[in-house]
């Protein structure tokens, strides 16, 4: 990923609208270029202060730079969720498949 596609992608992640695979490039991307962390850092802590001003946000902490970690942190723990979650369920393919063919040359020996 580029770093233009990045910075569009940045208030999509603050909106938590990114896709999985775009969340899995975009966070690649921002352990990486630290021009990027920079600009998402700032755009975040600019939003949560909108938000703030407009008292939707309910956390009152002003800790901007640790509300985006633990941002960063659930996005990161959602995406291994979803990985856990896709690995299982080849697993359980994989496991169905073998079951299937067992059966089957099971049933073609038998006769
Ligand atoms: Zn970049």
């Amino acid at each position: 990923m580029d770093c233009n596609t990045a910075e569009d992608m940045v208030p999509r992640f603050i909106s938590h609208s990114l896709s999985y695979k775009e969340l899995e490039e975009f966070l690649h991307h921002i352990d990486t270029c630290e021009s990027c962390r920079d600009e998402l850092e700032t755009m975040y802590i600019v939003d949560r202060v909108i938000r703030h001003l407009d008292k939707e946000e309910k956390d009152t902490r002003s800790d901007f730079q640790s509300l985006l970690m633990e941002d960063i942190e659930r996005s990161r723990e959602k995406l291994r969720r979803m990985r856990f979650l896709r690995t299982a369920g080849r697993l359980a393919v994989y496991l169905i498949v073998a079951l299937v063919t067992g059966v089957i040359f099971y049933f073609l020996i038998l006769q």
